[in-house]
């Protein structure tokens, strides 16, 4: 058997390597059209960066250890042109000229290109994408031959990583980003975090905002933005997004969808005798079943093994499990990491969702180094499952949502996360780890021991309820909504009188710094046959959901006066 594979990288090379282990007898070719495989792409931004000395580093295999270790006929310098699906042959384009070859078995894992917007001007030389070791290369070679300002278009994963690797080279970085924040993906109060770090990097963080044009000058060019901004650049990534790299693969009858290779759950595609896999391929999303690329390695990398077993061991070949999207980047001392489905692409597929926030200690508060991991988890309101999560924090990040993506995929339910036997020690976790507290306050959410409201409803709120803010007085003065009736929670049932007077018959919202005090201001007014709720996160995800606004929203002075 002859199995032809098209691109030498995370899906392709995965598969060639599963197919050697089950079949010693098949012929393995990888043609791939570049002049490496197996080269760590997700190790690209570190290299510019200079965390990565050597670029040698990036390429974790090569041709002639392919060969020894695995008796793989790998092929750089390769490209696929054409498929016959009839004739099954491939027409390959090297150095050499033109070759047929034929294949029994075609794995397709071409993956996805940069995209580059046809904005005036995007042709030239300054302008990068990263994508490739040759990519990398050439952003080092600028860096190391003197750029000193760049501007990063895009404020996705790889932007953001491109932006923080440029900056610690000590260039000045400006990041133009369409949608409202960074990495966009990520839910809004969390993304301020982000943004807010970014800035402390010394990062000019320009969100909203859409580049126009860029200028070819003599010393720089110059990129124009929506609002007549110029920024000077030596060095311009183009990191908007990226697209599966499907052409020829269409052309030769593959079904697709808005370019994505169609795969049925054993990686398939409509043409007998071709699979496909990766960032080229549709994935069904495992959560809300929409039907979108997924650009990450660890599923390509495991869709391209299980390809290996349904071509060469087909009666017991595991379906390609759909994806949850699991995903981390660093933003400086921040980790940023998601997992299943955001607010977004719940509200697209019109599933019904509850959020919980939470700040809770990555280890015990007591131990030295105590910081805060900001959690935001979504669940089904009816039955309970985990249908996303996402975090920011310094440290534990990688951690809890990993736990949590293990939970999505074990189809758990919130409350289930009360009894996962997590490993603590006081400089690891807390007893009551942040995933165990995620699984009690989701708890009390469903069985209505607690009731929420959100930091987005607050204009509503302000005009319909009395504010409660139950922290001590130190915390309000630091920035309280005005209006609101200040009772620290130690304090609350003796004033119970008070809050009802204030109140006047109108429902009382509570708040305090994270959520935690407010649960227990909550518990006292509900059963004092109060209608009250508890701020989702408090102030801190109160202020992250403002953002920019917060400084005009909350209220100080007054307060200070009263002191
Ligand atoms: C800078 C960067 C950072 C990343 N960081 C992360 C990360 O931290 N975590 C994460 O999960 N994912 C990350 N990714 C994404 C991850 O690398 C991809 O999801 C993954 O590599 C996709 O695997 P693939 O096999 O589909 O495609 P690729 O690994 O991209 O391989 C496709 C190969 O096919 C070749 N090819 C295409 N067409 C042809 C043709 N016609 N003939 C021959 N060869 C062809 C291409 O040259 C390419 O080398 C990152 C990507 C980049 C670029």
């Amino acid at each position: 058997m002859r199995i032809v594979i098209v691109g030498g990288v995370a899906g392709g090379m995965s598969c060639a390597a599963r197919a050697r282990r089950l079949d010693e007898s098949a012929e393995i070719i990888v043609l791939e059209r570049g002049a490496h495989v197996s080269f760590a792409n997700c190790g690209l931004p570190y290299f510019v960066g200079g965390e990565i000395a050597d670029s040698r580093a990036l390429l974790v295999q090569t041709p002639a250890s392919l060969r020894a270790a695995l008796a793989l006929d790998v092929r750089p310098g390769n490209e696929v042109i054409a498929v016959d699906a009839h004739a099954r042959t491939v027409t390959v384009r090297s150095a050499e000229g033109l070759e047929q070859l034929a294949y029994d078995a075609l794995v397709l894992s071409p993956g996805a290109s940069a995209f580059v917007p046809p904005i005036p001007g995007v042709g030239s030389p300054r302008v990068r994408t990263l994508r490739t070791v040759e990519d990398a290369i050439a952003l080092r070679d600028k860096v190391d031959s003197g750029a000193r300002r760049a501007v990063v278009l895009g404020a996705g994963f790889i932007g953001i990583e491109a932006a923080e690797a440029l900056a610690a080279q000590g260039l000045d970085v400006s990041v133009v980003e369409l949608a409202p924040q960074p990495l966009p993906p990520v839910e809004p109060e969390l993304a301020w975090l982000v943004a807010q770090e970014l800035r402390a990097l010394g990062i000019d963080l320009r969100v909203g905002m859409a580049a126009t044009s860029i200028h070819q000058g003599t010393d720089a060019d110059t990129v124009v933005l929506a609002d007549g901004t110029e920024l000077e650049a030596d060095l311009i990534v183009m990191s908007v997004g990226v697209r599966p790299d499907t052409a020829v693969f269409e052309e030769a009858g593959v079904a697709c969808e808005r370019g994505a290779m169609i795969v049925d759950g054993h990686g398939r595609t409509s043409v007998p005798g071709i699979w496909a896999v990766g960032d080229a391929t549709l994935s069904v999303d495992a959560v809300t079943g929409a039907r979108r690329p997924v650009a990450l390695a660890g599923p390509a990398n495991r869709a391209g093994r299980l390809v290996a077993d349904d071509i060469l061991r087909p009666e017991t070949a595991r379906e390609i499990p759909q994806p949850i999207g699991t995903a981390i980047v660093r933003v400086g001392s921040l980790t940023a990491a998601l997992t299943g489905a955001n607010r977004m692409a719940l509200d697209a597929a019109g599933s019904g969702f509850r959020t919980l926030h939470l700040h809770a200690n990555q280890h015990a508060g007591y131990f030295p180094g105590a910081s805060q991991i900001h959690l935001v988890v979504h669940i089904d309101p009816e039955s309970g499952l985990l249908l996303g999560a996402q975090a920011v924090g310094t440290e534990g990040v990688d951690k809890r949502i990993d736990v949590l993506a293990t939970a999505i995929r074990a189809g758990m339910t919130v409350d289930e996360l009360i009894d996962l036997d997590l490993a603590y020690s006081p400089p690891y976790g807390q007893a009551k780890d942040a995933v165990n507290l995620t699984g009690m306050v989701g708890e009390n959410v469903l069985n209505g021991t607690l009731r929420l409201w959100y930091a987005e409803d607050l204009d509503d709120v302000v005009d319909e309820a009395l504010i409660l803010d139950v922290r001590r007085t130190d915390e309000w003065i630091t920035g309280h909504v005005p209006g609101a009736l200040h009772i620290p929670h130690t304090e609350l049932r003796g004033r119970l009188d008070e809050v009802r007077a204030h109140a006047g018959g109108r429902p009382v919202r509570v708040i305090c710094a994270s959520g935690v005090r407010s649960a227990i201001a909550h518990r006292v007014l509900a059963q004092a046959g109060f209608d009250s709720a508890s701020l989702s996160g408090g102030i801190l995800t109160l202020r992250a959901t403002l953002g920019a606004r917060a400084a005009d929203v909350l209220e100080t002075e007054d307060a200070l006066q009263g002191v």
